[in-house]
């Protein structure tokens, strides 16, 4: 059955996944090309170091971001959502390091590694941090038929 998830559903998909695709379009060429994200409300925050799609979201800021919760071919979530593409600097690289940070530190932490226990300075770095912020979000979904009860 598929249908169309609420606000509440896509904030959920937005917040609970890691990896996502972003689409960009410049020179007359489309990218489609997957990154690993957090989410703070607002914004889809990434990092990177220069290269194609860096360079086509400076020439054409708008882009799509694309994520999707996969439980089975007949059960899953997807979000689609458009968004602005600002390159960040200063104080603001550094904040949105740190909201990378707290989405992926507590991951990469188990019973023989240990996270780092600072974030690493942006500022000092090649590190491209960037973020979309989103202005439109769609949702939907296709859940298994239940099954007929048979009077
Ligand atoms: C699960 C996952 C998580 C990732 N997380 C990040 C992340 O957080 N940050 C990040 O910067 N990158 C991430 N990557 C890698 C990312 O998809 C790109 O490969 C990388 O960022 C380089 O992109 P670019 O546009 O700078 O490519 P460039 O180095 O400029 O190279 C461009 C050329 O390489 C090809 N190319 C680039 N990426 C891919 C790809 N993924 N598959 C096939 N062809 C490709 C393009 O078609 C183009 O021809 C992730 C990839 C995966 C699969």
């Amino acid at each position: 059955m598929l249908g169309t998830l609420t606000n509440e559903q896509i904030e959920r998909v937005l917040h609970s996944q890691l990896t996502g695709r972003i689409g960009c379009h410049a020179g007359g060429r489309t990218y489609v090309v997957p990154i690993t994200y957090a989410y703070d409300g607002e914004s889809i925050y990434g990092h990177s170091s220069f290269g194609l799609k860096i360079a086509m979201m400076r020439e054409n800021p708008e882009v799509c971001f694309e994520v999707e919760d996969v439980q089975s071919q007949v059960n899953w979530e997807s979000v689609i959502a458009w968004g602005r593409y600002e390159e960040l600097t200063g104080e603001d690289a550094r904040a949105g390091m740190a909201v990378l940070m707290r989405r992926f530190l507590p991951l990469l932490t188990s019973k023989t590694a240990r996270a780092p226990d600072e974030t690493p300075d942006v500022l000092t770095t090649s590190a491209i941090v960037y973020r979309i912020r989103l202005s439109e979000k769609t949702g939907r979904c296709e859940k298994p038929d239940l099954p007929t009860v048979m009077g």
